[in-house]
């Protein structure tokens, strides 16, 4: 780096004498920090040197970490002093896979507390005659469900149809993973009678006249994310800001968005007016129509939004979930002998979006969740690159439950992908395994914000407690590990020299807490990009 810099300096040497001249200038503002934190328990995620007592922000970077001897030289009677009274920080957290505006309040709408059933036909029912009553002309009137209601075929387009004959009408697996929608709703987003099925999904059809019962699977589903998501912008605005502040009291400080629900125009439209101040990355999720891909609008530009608010990388849905049975794997689903799943895109499709990840920038993730996919992709990933081409890709697998046996493991490591972990639904995934064969592991929970539940979940309830991760790996995975995962390790994601100044000072010391109470922890000052956006601390112990 340094050589670099004298390269640099000799190739342009008549900049030389305005370096110098500018050098007196600068010097004494050079080393006077902006904010300084002292007696702290400041843990880097940097494995050179964990834990640090002080650190110095100047601008939006950190200008040092260190003893309080060594930053405290660092202030001036304009710098902001902050006292951490032995108070625990950490880097922001960067959650890589999130789903923002998914399930916004919009329309009439009712909402269930998660559970895999979900509400009864009756219920639903009962729920979707009172909005009727409510809704204006055309406004959309939305559920969530769960399996019970998604799998009870009396519970199609008809019957809703009767309920609500003039509003578009969609009951969603609260998942993401299937939709039941009346005419009114095909309608609105130009799904026809008889229109053949997407590239990236499929829609389920009534056995004698062919036409569609209304149910719509995987990348069927866009359209219908996307027209509830638009239409009424106010509250989708309204929805991602209240997220964004829930974030940055927990300490989020970058969050990748998997956006299914806007796609490349509408996402920068809303996501300008949005303003978000957490860092957040807008990762493609193209729609498909029987003919292919539409990547236009994510192929278009600008790819900044604002200067937080990116556009990078693209993501593909590979295959469903075992919940719908829909994920492809070895053995068939229970009662079902002949049924092992199905992949959402054809083989050849699959092997092209490998093809681009291979020779293009744009890194590539991919959510597979059957040992059949895994299989598959690990496969075709072989036979048309060699393990040092895809390394620089850094693909990622999201959720990676399905990395699992010594084969996959294995290419998996060789090729360098990325595991993107959800804890909640990895309990059986063998992370100190992954670890130890040098995978790189970032944290990516999938909507379940709290990042606090999440380090309980990976460090207490592996199902193998030899896998569990210790709280320092935990943090480091969710931290250095999701910036590694979108190429900006050497950003963000350590609180060290140079790195951007986005960290979180928190409400208690989750390294040394009982477990069960890791869930309650909060952040108490979060700093992103040298900017204090949330505060219930500093004013008080300067
Ligand atoms: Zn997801």
């Amino acid at each position: 780096m340094r050589l670099n810099l004298i390269m640099t300096l000799r190739a342009n040497i008549l900049l030389l004498p305005l370096l110098f001249t500018m050098q007196p200038h600068t010097a004494c503002f050079a080393q006077s920090a902006d904010i300084i934190f002292t007696n702290g328990k400041i843990f880097t995620s940097d494995t050179t040197k964990l834990y640090v007592q002080a650190l110095a922000i100047k601008g939006n970077k950190i200008l040092k970490v260190g003893t309080n001897f060594s930053i405290e030289k660092l202030a001036s009677s304009k710098t902001k002093k902050i006292n951490l009274q032995g108070k625990t920080v950490v880097p922001g957290f960067n959650d890589a896979h999130d789903h923002l505006a998914w399930l916004i309040p919009t329309g009439q709408s009712f909402n269930t507390e998660f559970s895999v059933p979900g509400p009864s036909k009756d219920a639903v029912i009962d729920s979707l005659s009172g909005l009727v009553q409510k809704a204006a002309p055309n406004q959309w009137i939305l559920g969530t469900i769960g399996l019970t209601v998604f799998n009870d075929t009396t519970v199609r387009r008809r019957l809703l149809d009767s309920i609500a004959p003039n509003n578009p009408l969609a009951l969603l697996i609260m998942w993401g993973h299937g939709i039941i929608a009346n005419s009114k709703a095909l309608m609105e987003v130009n799904i026809a009678d008889n229109a053949a099925d997407p590239l990236s999904g499929w829609y389920e059809r009534e056995p004698q006249t062919n036409k569609l019962t209304g149910v719509l699977y995987e990348g069927s589903e866009f359209p219908i994310w996307q027209a509830i998501t638009v239409a009424e912008p106010f509250r989708t605005i309204k929805a991602l800001r209240a997220h964004a502040a829930e974030q940055l009291k927990l300490g989020i400080t970058t969050v990748q968005n998997m956006s299914a629900s806007l796609q490349g125009n509408a996402a920068r439209r809303i996501f300008k007016q949005a303003n978000l101040l957490v860092r957040t990355r807008i990762i493609a999720m193209p729609s498909a129509t029987s003919k292919g891909r539409d990547l236009a609008e994510w192929n278009s530009a600008p790819k900044t939004i604002i200067p937080l608010t990116y556009i990078s990388g693209i993501k593909y849905v590979i295959d469903g979930t075992t919940l719908e049975q829909t994920a492809l794997k070895s053995k068939p689903y229970p009662n079902r002998p002949n049924w092992y799943g199905r992949l959402n895109y054809p083989v050849d499709t699959i092997r092209q979006i490998l093809k681009e990840a291979l020779t293009s920038n744009r890194q590539l993730m991919m959510h597979i969740v059957g040992d059949s996919t895994i299989g598959i992709v690990l496969k075709l990933m072989k036979e048309i690159g060699s393990d040092e081409q895809w390394k620089n890709k850094r693909v990622r697998i999201e959720h990676g439950n399905a990395v699992v046996s010594e084969d996959a493991v294995k290419k998996v490591s060789d090729m360098g992908i990325v595991l993107v972990h959800t804890p909640q639904y990895g309990t059986g995934s063998p992370l100190q395994k992954w670890l130890a064969t040098g995978i790189p592991l970032a944290i990516g929970p999938d909507a379940t914000i709290n990042p606090y539940l999440s380090i309980l979940t990976m460090t207490t309830q592996q199902r193998d407690p030899k896998e569990n991760l210790t709280r320092e790996q935990a943090v480091i995975a969710y931290t250095k590990g999701s910036a590694y995962a979108e190429f900006k390790e050497k950003e963000k994601g350590t609180l060290s020299k140079g790195m951007v100044a986005d960290l979180a000072v928190l409400s208690q010391d989750i390294f040394t807490i009982p477990a069960e109470q890791l869930p309650s922890t909060s952040s108490i000052l979060t700093i992103i990009d040298g900017k204090i956006v949330y505060d219930k601390f500093s004013n008080k112990n300067q």
